[in-house]
């Protein structure tokens, strides 16, 4: 899950089409969507999924704690199925017990893997891997033909795999010299899942700093000076 940096109340974010200042309430949260996008880009905070469709998506849930409503520290992007009723949706989120991508490095937290595969990361301590578990369960993000709580319309996964082989075929052509960077960034960023694309391309220096500098609102400081993903918390991912 790619690791995002939030922008703050007061900060002005300027995309090809408008200028948004962030505040820190939103009357109607849904007037969060073009900066959350002008922030974000337009990609599911969890799945990573492109999508002209995105949800403002409640952190904590309206039904949890409706004070937080309008908040935009409260505030991610969401896919429909992440956010949806067999996943996310209202239900009950610990900040302290689960992983989010604007306040850990969520790069570490789970493996992406060829097929559109994605498993806890093996690196992670006990207490960790309960965390990350409980955020994977959350959002179903492992959910595909046979997980038992997979429903077929689910069709994340098939959007991973499919981003995998773009990914796959494009690091053969780089490393025959056959594409550049420019052509790869292009190709990511209307694909989405950069997750993906970081993986794939683990042992290219350049092209990972290219996929952190172009996904717009990627967290730097997720990264050591040869872009491996490094914790973003003390004691903690
Ligand atoms: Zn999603």
């Amino acid at each position: 899950m790619r690791p995002v940096q939030k922008a703050l109340p007061t900060e002005v974010l300027t995309t090809r089409d408008e200028t948004f200042t962030i505040q820190a309430i939103y009357k109607s949260h849904t007037d969060a969507r073009m900066p959350l996008e002008a922030n974000l880009d337009v990609y599911c905070s969890y799945c990573e999924v492109f999508s002209s469709d995105l949800e403002v998506e409640h952190i904590i849930s309206q039904n949890q704690d409706s004070s937080r409503t309008h908040d935009w520290d409260n505030f991610l992007l969401s896919c429909g199925r992440c956010n949806g009723k067999d996943n996310k949706s209202n239900k009950t989120v610990d900040l302290n017990t689960m992983y989010f991508p604007h306040r850990d490095n969520t790069l570490l937290a789970f493996q992406y893997l060829e097929g559109g595969v994605v498993i806890l990361h093996p690196n992670l301590t006990q207490d960790q891997k309960k965390k990350a578990e409980a955020t994977m369960n959350l959002l179903g993000l492992d959910k595909r033909a046979g997980n038992p709580n997979y429903h077929k319309n689910d069709t994340r996964w098939k959007h991973r795999r499919g981003a995998w082989e773009k990914a796959d075929e494009y690091l053969k052509k780089w490393e025959k010299e056959e594409t550049n960077i420019p052509a790869i960034i292009i190709l990511a960023l209307s694909t989405g899942f950069f997750s993906v694309w970081f993986t794939v391309f683990e042992k290219h220096i350049e092209v990972r700093q290219a996929l952190v500098e172009a996904f717009k609102g990627t967290a730097r400081d997720c990264f050591d000076a040869n872009y491996n993903p490094i914790p973003r918390n003390t004691n903690d991912i």
